[in-house]
């Protein structure tokens, strides 16, 4: 990672040390210019560098199902708590 330090864009700039958030690639890291847009891929420059190995398709997947499942038990569990909420104050009035 730190032979990255000193390493500069096509800019110029110093790069950025990165995390990626997309579906395809979770949580990978990779060099980039500053002005790099992960949204759409692209800077004013082409100086992009993954930092780690690529994983497998079905690592991927497990991945994303987990994540779906974590959102889902994330919103299961606000609506007990609002119905929690609610039951408790029925019951105190
Ligand atoms: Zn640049």
């Amino acid at each position: 990672m730190s032979l990255f330090r000193d390493m500069k864009c096509g800019c110029g700039i110093p790069v950025a040390r990165r995390t990626s958030w997309t579906h395809k690639n979770h949580r990978r890291k990779f060099v980039a210019c500053i002005f790099y847009n992960a949204e759409i891929g692209q800077s004013d420059c082409n100086t992009f560098e993954w930092l780690d190995d690529d994983i497998f398709d079905w690592q991927r997947d497990v991945i994303n199902v987990l994540i779906a499942e974590k959102h889902i038990l994330a919103t299961d569990n606000s609506i007990l708590n609002q119905g929690l909420c609610f039951l408790n104050t029925r019951t105190k009035g």
